[in-house]
C-alpha cells in the first residue's frame, strides 16, 4: 500500500475532466434520487486526505459522514479484513455461527456504559439497528408507542422515517409512514429562551409524552444524545437524565441512538457517556466498523432476551468481513488514543471557531463535542437561520479543497466530523478555508 501525501491539492479545477465525466455517467445510470455533496469521484482515502480521480487531494473534515473515525483503509482494518476475506465472507450467522460476530458482541458489553449484564445483535446499517431496537422494545415492554425528538434523524427506512423529524429531503413524499411515534420538544440551548435549561425542558417533553401519549401506552423514548442531520444540537446538561429518570420510573425504555455520536466521535466510547446516563438499549453503526457496513443493538439481557428466539436476524447482519473490521477498530482506537485525539480535535476547533465567532455575528453557536462540532448559520440582526450561507461556505470549501458537510432542520449548520487520524496540520489548514469561505461570502 502506498501511503497517500497528507496534503491539500488542486491538480484541476474542482471537478476536474474525470469527475465531469464520470458524473454524466452517474446521471444516465443512478437513480437522481441518489445526489452527492461533492462533485468529485474518490479514488483513494488516507489519513485526513481524500484523493479524487483527477489528483485532486481534499482535507477531510466529513468521514463519509462520521464513518471513518480511525481513517479509512486503517491499517489494521485492512488486514484484518483480508485476513477475513481469504477465510471465508459469509456463511450467515443464524446458519453457521463464528466468532467474531460473539467477539463483537463481548466487545460492545465492555464499551457500552453500564456494568449489568447486557446482549447484543447486529446488523448492516444505522436505520436497520435503529428498527430491531423498537422491535425488542415492544417485544419486552408489550407496549407500543415510540416518543422520538424535535429535529431527530433515525434514517430512512419506514419506521426510522416517521421516527425521523425533517420532512425534506428525507420524508417528503415517501408516506404513510409507521404509526405510534409521537414527537416530544428536545432541548436546544441556541434556540430554547433562556430560562429552558436542562431540567424544564424535560418537563416539557415529559409533560407532552404524559399529556399526549401516556406512560402506559410508550414501549420507549429514543434520542440521539447529540443530535447528528438535525444540527448537532447537544442538550443541556441534566436533559437526558431527567428524560432518562422519568424513563425508569414508568417502565418505558431509554433508547440511545449513538449511530453518529459513538465509538469515540465525542472523546468518550459513547456521547451519552457525558451526561453519565446508562440506557436500557444503545444503537451503534457508522463508526463501528471503518468503513464497512455494520451496526449493533445493545442492551440490558433482560430486555435482549425478551424476544423469542428467531425474532432477531437478517441474511448479512455481523457480516464475517465487518465483524473483523470493528475488532480491529476497537484495537485502533485504544492503541492509538483516539478517544484522546477527538478531545485534542475539539479544543483545535473550539478555540478556532470562537475567535472567529467574536468577530463575526453570523456564527450564532459554536457546539459539539470531541471531533464532531458545528457552527450555526444566522442572519445577524434577526437571528434566523441562514442556509445559503452555510451551502455558499460549503462549496466554497469544496472548491479549495475541503470536505465540508451541513446540516439542520434549517440546513444552516456547517459541522466537521474529522477522522481522528487527522493531523493538526491538516486541521488548521481545512479551518482557515472554511474562514476564507465566511470572507467571501460576506
Ligand atoms: C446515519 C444515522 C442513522 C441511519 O444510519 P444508516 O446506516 O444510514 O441507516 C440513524 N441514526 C443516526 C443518529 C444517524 O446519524
Amino acid at each position: 500500500m502506498t501511503s497517500l501525501p497528507q496534503t491539500r491539492h488542486l491538480a484541476t479545477a474542482v471537478p476536474g475532466p474525470r469527475s465531469q465525466a464520470l458524473m454524466s455517467r452517474k446521471q444516465a445510470a443512478v437513480s437522481a434520487g441518489v445526489a452527492t455533496t461533492m462533485p468529485v469521484f474518490a479514488r483513494r482515502a488516507e489519513g485526513g486526505i481524500v484523493e479524487d480521480i483527477d489528483g485532486n487531494r481534499f482535507i477531510d473534515l466529513g468521514s463519509g459522514i462520521a464513518v471513518t473515525s480511525v481513517g479509512s483503509s486503517a491499517p489494521l482494518v485492512v488486514d484484518a479484513v483480508v485476513d477475513q476475506v481469504r477465510s471465508f465472507t459469509h456463511t450467515c450467522f443464524m446458519v453457521t455461527p463464528y466468532e467474531s460476530y460473539v467477539a463483537v458482541a463481548e466487545q460492545l458489553a465492555r464499551l457500552t456504559p453500564g456494568d449489568h449484564e447486557k446482549r447484543s445483535a447486529l446488523f448492516n446499517s444505522g436505520s436497520e439497528a435503529v428498527e430491531n431496537a423498537v422491535k425488542i422494545a415492544r417485544a419486552f415492554t408489550g407496549k407500543d408507542a415510540i416518543v422520538a425528538f424535535d429535529h431527530a434523524y433515525h434514517g430512512r427506512t419506514n419506521l426510522t422515517m416517521a421516527l425521523t423529524a425533517k420532512n425534506m429531503p428525507y420524508k417528503h413524499g415517501f408516506g404513510p409512514f409507521a404509526g405510534e411515534v409521537y414527537r416530544a420538544p428536545m432541548s436546544y440551548p441556541f434556540r430554547d429562551v433562556a430560562d429552558v435549561d436542562g431540567a424544564a425542558a424535560a418537563r416539557r417533553a415529559i409533560a407532552m409524552v404524559e399529556a399526549q401519549v401516556g406512560a402506559d401506552n410508550l414501549a420507549a423514548v429514543i434520542i440521539e444524545p447529540i443530535q447528528g442531520e438535525g444540527g448537532f444540537i447537544v442538550p443541556a446538561p441534566g436533559f437526558l437524565a431527567d428524560v432518562a429518570a422519568w424513563c425508569r420510573a414508568n417502565g418505558v425504555l431509554f433508547v440511545a441512538d449513538e449511530v453518529q455520536s459513538g465509538f469515540g466521535r465525542t472523546g468518550t466510547w459513547f456521547a451519552i457517556e457525558h451526561e453519565d446516563v446508562v440506557p436500557d438499549l444503545i444503537v451503534s453503526a457508522k463508526g463501528i466498523a471503518g468503513g464497512l457496513p455494520l451496526s449493533a443493538v445493545t442492551g440490558r439481557a433482560e430486555i435482549m432476551d425478551a424476544v423469542h428466539a428467531g425474532g432477531l436476524g437478517g441474511t448479512y447482519g455481523g457480516n464475517p468481513l465487518a465483524c473483523a473490521a470493528a475488532l480491529a477498530v476497537i484495537e485502533t482506537i485504544e492503541g492509538e488514543g483516539y478517544l484522546g485525539r477527538a478531545r485534542e480535535i475539539e479544543s483545535v476547533f473550539r478555540e478556532r471557531l470562537s475567535k472567529l465567532q467574536e468577530a463575526d455575528a453570523r456564527i450564532g453557536d459554536v457546539r459539539g463535542r470531541g471531533a464532531m462540532i458545528a457552527v450555526e448559520l444566522v442572519d445577524p440582526t434577526s437571528g434566523n437561520p441562514d442556509a445559503a450561507l452555510a451551502r455558499a461556505v460549503a462549496a466554497y470549501a469544496h472548491g479549495e479543497g475541503v470536505i465540508t458537510l451541513t446540516c439542520g432542520t434549517w440546513g444552516n449548520v456547517l459541522r466537521f466530523l474529522p477522522p481522528l487520524s487527522i493531523s493538526d496540520a491538516l486541521l488548521h489548514e481545512g479551518i482557515d478555508v472554511v474562514a476564507a469561505g465566511l470572507e467571501a461570502a460576506r
